[in-house]
């Protein structure tokens, strides 16, 4: 894949590996993502943030008959004519309880929201705009009501046979009470990716473990763990490494033959580059990435092949912040790649900044805020203080990413900026 990747990245003009664009990055990454094909079969149920993996068509109408919008009278529009109407009640409608007999002109039938509509109508009042009703007519103006008011046909929501989803898509609540509406109980999804990690350094120490001086608990696993289960994906938590290259290898191995993605932290930074890239050079294909981004900067990329499976390959930085920014802007679009999963993209929304922000032109940066609406109705975001690349404080902190693209320069307060929302992400 090096060749492939090397190949695309060369294509790619302005690009640069020792001070790399976010987008150019973006962009080689996706274009190197060959989809897994298998699929599988699940139930209704259990298909909530899985990928579809066919086009999914209607079997059915949908509402599969004509029915009444309102509770009200149901009658022929054809009746509606100058003056006062007064049609002859001959009978009722309930959801689930239909009126059989042919409706004829001058008659109206009581009738029910998602009643079915009786034979002969094509009209309901809504039974607040009657004037008069007794047990055995209903008197109202004309003009009050036009002809075809208030009916919902079939096949209006959903017809018969037209494509109500794409495969690619990723199924949300609305999407699992479409396909019951369709009366579909088992649906083909594609099969949830395996997503292994592990941390690397000799500082780190797991919880429960006494902390030695020099030491810190490791915090990236836990992270990992937790965007990778939001996304929906299968995290496999393969522990700490320590700084050493055969216990890295022995890991990166092991990762390699379970899962179809690898993602590391730490031992990518100036220092270790040198002999995780000597090491990778033996498992597969990598790039040494620097990015010219904020938190972030050193990004490992590419594939390890073990026993001729290959998996993909994110070396990310040690940093616990850097991590979560380089796995939301790179390792997350990648993953969803490669599960078949083409709907899920990160959300942007523009905000009025609270405050200045000091911002180099060159790097994309991203900062920590909290976005809210003020008195006026107006998106405004502040930033949730230190924003050192380890402070996970103001991580929490926050609600969204402040997204500072690279050619930008300092921000006013009062200018307005870009916002990647954290909702259903973090
Ligand atoms: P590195 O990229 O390995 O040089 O690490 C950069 C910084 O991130 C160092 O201060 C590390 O101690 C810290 N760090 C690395 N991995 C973790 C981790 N898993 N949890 C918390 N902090 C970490
Ligand atoms: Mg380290």
């Amino acid at each position: 894949m090096t060749d492939k990747l090397r190949q695309i990245t060369e294509s790619i003009s302005g690009f640069d590996a020792e001070s790399l664009r976010v987008e150019f990055a973006q962009q080689a990454i996706a274009r190197c993502i060959q989809p897994i094909t298998q699929t599988e079969q699940v139930p209704l149920k259990q298909a909530l943030g899985r990928t579809l993996a066919t086009d999914m068509s209607a079997p059915i109408n949908v509402p599969s008959y004509d029915n009444s919008a309102m509770d009200g009278y149901a009658f022929s529009g054809s009746d509606l004519k100058q003056g006062h109407i007064t049609l002859k009640l001959v009978g009722k409608a309930f959801a689930g309880h239909p009126y059989h007999p042919t409706v004829q002109t001058g008659e109206c039938v009581r009738i029910m929201t998602g009643a079915l509509m009786p034979r002969g109508c094509d009209t309901v009042i809504p039974q607040e705009l009657v004037a008069e009703a007794t047990e055995h007519s209903l008197t109202f103006a004309s003009g009050t009501i036009e002809a075809k008011s208030n009916v919902r046909l079939a096949g209006e929501d959903l017809p018969i046979g037209a494509t109500v989803l794409h495969k690619g898509r990723l199924l949300t609540p609305a999407d699992l009470g479409l396909i019951a509406s369709l009366g579909i109980a088992e649906l083909t999804v594609m099969r949830q990716l395996k997503v292994a990690f592990f941390s690397t350094g000799d500082e780190l120490r797991s919880i429960g473990q006494p902390l030695e001086a020099g030491c810190v608990y490791d915090s990236n696993r836990y992270t990992l763990h937790a965007m990778l289960d939001r996304a929906g994906f299968e995290a496999i938590d393969l522990g700490v490494v320590r700084d050493d290259p055969v216990a890295l290898e022995n890991a990166l191995r092991e990762a390699g033959k379970i899962a179809d993605a690898v993602i590391t932290t730490g031992g990518v930074s100036a220092g270790d580059a040198d002999y995780t890239r000597a090491l990778m050079a033996r498992l597969g294909e990598v790039m040494f990435w620097k990015i010219a981004m904020r938190p972030g900067r050193p990004m490992a990329f590419g594939k390890i092949n073990v026993n001729g499976k290959d998996a993909l390959f994110f070396g990310l930085p040690g940093n616990p912040v850097a991590v979560m920014a380089t796995f939301y802007f790179f390792a997350r679009d990648a993953l969803f790649r490669l599960q078949g999963t083409t709907t899920e993209r990160l959300p942007s929304i523009q905000a009025i900044s609270s405050h200045a922000i000091k911002k180099r032109a060159g790097r994309t940066e991203y900062q920590r805020g909290v976005i809210a609406f003020d008195s006026t109705g107006t998106a405004k975001v502040r930033l949730t203080g230190a924003q050192g690349s380890g402070i996970l404080s103001s991580m929490s902190e926050a609600n969204c990413m402040v997204v500072l693209s690279h050619d930008e320069c300092d921000i006013q307060a009062g200018q307005p900026v870009n916002v990647m929302p954290f909702t259903g992400l973090i």
